[in-house]
């Protein structure tokens, strides 16, 4: 029997009474956030090392005991304790070399991506639920949940409040049901290509809402700040912004659900090689320097979908007794799929690829796909690189993606 962890996600019927606690304690929890890593990130920059989470934990209660920062005692302890252990993870996350996609931890602003999270003293019952210094709270119960409850977080989409409710179920995971094997790219002209020639689409259907998004900012600009209809337009975009969320997961657990469901073993390419400026960060003993300036250069440059697809490919393909695998793709670009000749000459333009010696032409992004494929599967090159008249070695490393701890 293995352990999981999974994640139910309800609706929560609140009041005003119980939005003012949730939001007074969103707001207390953002503030130790922010404090606590407005006072690492200068130690970052001269040169100290970091304070975890016993020392900023000590300083909580020495905040909390001041006049100017009293304010703090009014939230339930826990809630503030979670929120240093999420920030002792983001810095170790951060400056983890394994996980080259994760950037520094960044400062909270109000009302983007508030949550607080009950480690314990909350009960469910039936449709509702109990949670310390809140009380009852009624939620839309869309399914049953199943398994030990670990913990429940609460974060607002908007102007609605919701619960995640972690639980843990152990579960027997047996053999995967299918044995066939896939190689999945990132597109450069598609979201993903697969190395069996499937090509899916996908992000048009975020652009049209991006594009009204986009739209109505631009209307936002020009209404006065603070009025009336400014603060109705506000409303609507924040709206929109949950749309978008919305339709963007939903494509994503669509997507990662029929690949983990049809395929026992997925490679995909390993971002470490491809993420250069992850260096910046520098190690958790040697951070680099100026972090600070560089801390934000990773979001432009990845794919947060992308990013979220692998995350989720990871964990269904481990509950289904499959795996998912990291391969090294280098030049898996420029290679041809049939007869293994690279060159740069090959990629005549984005989308196509057609191969100067054998002539072999295909979708530019499922013919790497096929050689992200043939990585995995044989931890080399297919073929020899007559381009640069030596045996190609470089594609062996091959590395099996280790269960995530928790
Ligand atoms: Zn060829």
């Amino acid at each position: 029997m293995t352990k999981i962890r999974k994640a139910y996600k309800f609706r929560l019927k609140t009041n005003i009474d119980i939005e003012q606690k949730l939001n007074h304690y969103c707001g207390a929890a953002r503030f130790l956030w922010n404090k606590s890593l407005a006072m690492n990130m200068d130690r970052l920059e001269k040169g100290y090392s970091l304070l975890w989470y016993d020392e900023l934990a000590y300083w909580t209660t020495v905040w909390k005991r001041s006049e100017e920062y009293g304010f703090l005692s009014e939230c339930p302890s826990q809630i503030l304790q979670q929120k240093l252990r999420d920030l002792d993870r983001a810095f170790r996350d951060g400056f983890d070399r394994r996980q080259p996609l994760k950037r520094i931890p960044v400062f909270k602003k109000k009302g983007r991506g508030d949550s607080i999270r009950f480690p314990q003293g909350f009960r469910i019952e039936n449709k509702r639920l109990f949670l310390p210094k809140i009380g009852w709270v009624g939620f839309y119960k869309s399914c049953a949940i199943v398994g030990k409850v670990k913990n429940i977080t609460l974060s607002r989409r908007g102007v609605k409040w919701f619960a995640s409710v972690q639980v843990e179920q152990s579960v027997e995971i047996g053999r995967h049901p299918s044995s066939t094997e896939i190689g999945v790219d990132a597109g450069v002209k598609c979201f993903a290509a697969f190395s069996d020639g499937t090509l899916v689409e996908g992000i048009h259907s975020f652009r049209k809402h991006e594009e009204k998004l986009a739209g109505e900012q631009r209307k936002l600009a020009r209404k006065k700040k603070g009025s009336q209809n400014w603060k109705k337009q506000k409303l609507k975009i924040s709206k929109l912004h949950q749309t978008i969320a919305n339709v963007r997961s939903d494509f994503l657990h669509k997507l990662s659900t029929e690949i983990s469901k049809n395929h026992a073993k997925v490679y995909v390419e390993d971002l470490r090689i491809r993420n250069m400026s992850a260096s910046a960060k520098g190690t958790l003993e040697a951070p680099g320097r100026s972090v600070r300036a560089k801390s934000g250069l990773n979001k432009s440059i990845l794919d947060q979908g992308w990013y979220e697809l692998r995350r989720q490919l990871d964990y269904k393909l481990q509950w289904q007794g499959g795996m998912l695998a990291e391969v090294d793709s280098r030049y898996t670009s420029q290679r041809c799929s049939c007869c293994g000749y690279t060159a740069k000459g090959n990629r005549p333009s984005q989308a196509v690829f057609k191969c100067q010696e054998c002539g072999h032409e295909e979708h530019a992004d499922v013919n790497a796909a096929k050689n992200v494929l043939t990585v995995g599967q044989t931890g080399m090159v297919c073929g020899s690189n007559r381009s640069s008249g030596r045996k190609q070695e470089l594609a062996g490393t091959r590395k099996e993606v280790l269960p995530v701890a928790s």
